[in-house]
């Protein structure tokens, strides 16, 4: 698709010529996020209110021109890619948080405020706003509600759909809907709101949102897990489940993921015949923490942990979160190329999983990191390959479905948190039925007739 001069100069006029952009270096600058490139849009409009939005989706469906929306840019799908050309939509004007309402417990945002944003300032009010993505610091609530982002803390609060009251969308033929309501009961209807979460971009642009808020935890402390292997660390976390303690968090490190962060801080972390860890959070009032991490180390214990580490301090705390925020970056040293993968299995499947995780690197003779979210079953497996050795990468690609194979088997998910996006839309077929997949396809129709939002996303 190209546009028309005239499509264009109409798209334009939307926002007014100081907010659009065209010279090519932005094209390429918004084409892209965290690991995805596409086919640069044709024009970037940085639009500032609905009505604004509204005008972009009315001129884009009457002249059938793709429209991306891009949030922080931060996804690991190419969910803000643009892959047929058109226009972007950047929502980065779109940043004010309009109101924290500490008696209904609650905040309405414009969608692109980012997440820690809102995260500090809720507790600066004594209250708190759970969802926790590692991307916190550029990522923002839009976009973390088009991908319904989870984090450590989703183990007990939840993933960003528990948090959403209400929105305001743009549909794609111009209409702005307002679904949901401030209140946290609220059945009249169909429940359009937890449509609208997780759904990359393909059904409505999100131009405010309503989130829930919880009273912020008195105390937090941390405890740091060390275990001889990964069996055993995986057999602590199936202790605790069985121990009925469901703490904060509740995150596993692998061996090649720990030993590389080592490197990347330039201090160990863990004793030098530890092969894995675990990283466990307990927040709430100060006797219930303490009492809740007493449970939390007999259940380490009995695992067979060979050493316990508990923060005694807010520096320690950092510090044994230093080991968990830093893994992403210190990957990155191991492999020109690293393939994240966040599926998911039932909570007590985390064993299996990392059995065929293990099966899948041997089989292929491919580099594995596998760490995260234990407590909710969803594994960030991570494929170190060089791109530029295309036996290597053949290698990859199959041992990606198998994982997606296996784990489907396990009656789990391909994506816990990153979504579908580019990057696994082959693979839809692999989890959903046909009569699954053709009733989101005329659900999609219905909010998109033309098929202008996002296309190439989801579907193929
Ligand atoms: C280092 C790193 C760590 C990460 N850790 C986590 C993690 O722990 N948990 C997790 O869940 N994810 C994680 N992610 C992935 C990513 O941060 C999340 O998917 C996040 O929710 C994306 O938000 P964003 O604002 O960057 O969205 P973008 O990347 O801009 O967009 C993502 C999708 O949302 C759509 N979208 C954005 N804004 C809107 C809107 N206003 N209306 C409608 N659709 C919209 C886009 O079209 C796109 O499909 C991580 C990413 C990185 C780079």
């Amino acid at each position: 698709v190209s546009l028309s001069p005239e499509s264009r100069a109409g798209l334009i006029e939307a926002v007014g010529a100081a907010w659009a952009r065209e010279d090519p270096d932005a094209l390429i600058a918004y084409g892209t996020d965290a690991l995805q490139t596409g086919r640069p849009a044709d024009l970037v409009l940085l639009p500032r209110t609905a009505a604004e939005i509204s005008a972009i989706a009315a001129n884009c469906n009457g002249d059938r021109i793709p429209l991306v929306v891009r949030g922080g840019g931060t996804g690991y799908t190419g969910g803000s890619v643009p892959v047929r050309g058109g226009v972007v939509v950047s929502m980065e004007r779109l940043n004010r948080i309009l109101e924290i309402d500490e008696e209904n417990l609650l905040a309405v945002v414009q969608p692109n405020v980012v997440t820690g944003d809102l995260q500090d300032a809720v507790e600066a009010r004594g209250l708190f706003y759970p969802p926790d993505p590692a991307s916190l610091r550029r990522s923002a609530i839009g976009g973390n509600v088009a991908e319904c982002a989870g984090g450590p803390r989703a183990f007990k609060y939840g993933t960003t759909k528990r948090y959403v009251l209400a929105l305001e969308a743009v549909l794609p033929t111009g209409e702005v809907l307002r679904t949901g309501s401030k209140a946290v009961k609220n059945v009249v209807g169909y429940d359009l709101t937890q449509l609208l979460v997780g759904s990359e971009g393909t059904l409505a642009i999100i131009t405010e949102i309503t989130l829930r808020l919880v009273p912020k935890p008195a105390a937090q402390a941390t405890l740091r897990a060390s275990f001889r292997d990964i069996a055993s660390a995986v057999a602590g976390v199936s202790a605790l489940l069985a121990a009925r303690v469901v703490p904060a968090t509740l995150e596993l490190i692998d061996e090649v993921s720990l030993r590389a962060v080592e490197r990347h801080l330039g201090r160990r972390l863990a004793p030098e015949d530890a092969r894995a860890l675990l990283i466990v959070e307990a927040d709430g009032v100060p006797p219930g923490v303490a009492e809740e991490l007493n449970r939390v180390e007999a259940a380490c214990r009995a695992a067979g942990a060979i050493d316990l580490d508990r923060a005694a301090s807010d520096d320690e705390r950092h510090r044994i979160w230093d080991a968990r925020r830093e893994l992403s970056h210190a990957l990155r040293a191991l492999a020109p190329l690293k393939i994240n993968h966040d599926v998911v299995v039932p909570r007590g499947r985390v064993p299996q999983l990392y059995t065929l995780i293990d099966r899948l690197g041997h089989a292929h003779g491919l580099l594995v990191a596998a760490f995260g979210h234990a407590g909710d079953g969803n594994i960030h497996v991570n494929f170190l390959i060089d791109p530029a050795d295309p036996d290597q990468v053949a290698r990859a690609a199959t041992a990606q479905r198998q994982l997606f194979e296996g784990v489907v088997a396990l009656e789990g998910s391909i994506s816990g948190e990153h979504g579908i996006g580019l990057a696994k839309a082959p693979y839809l077929e692999l989890e959903l039925s046909a009569d699954v997949i053709a009733l989101m396809k005329r659900l999609k129709a219905a909010f998109d007739p033309n098929g202008i939002l996002n296309p190439g996303k989801i579907w193929r």
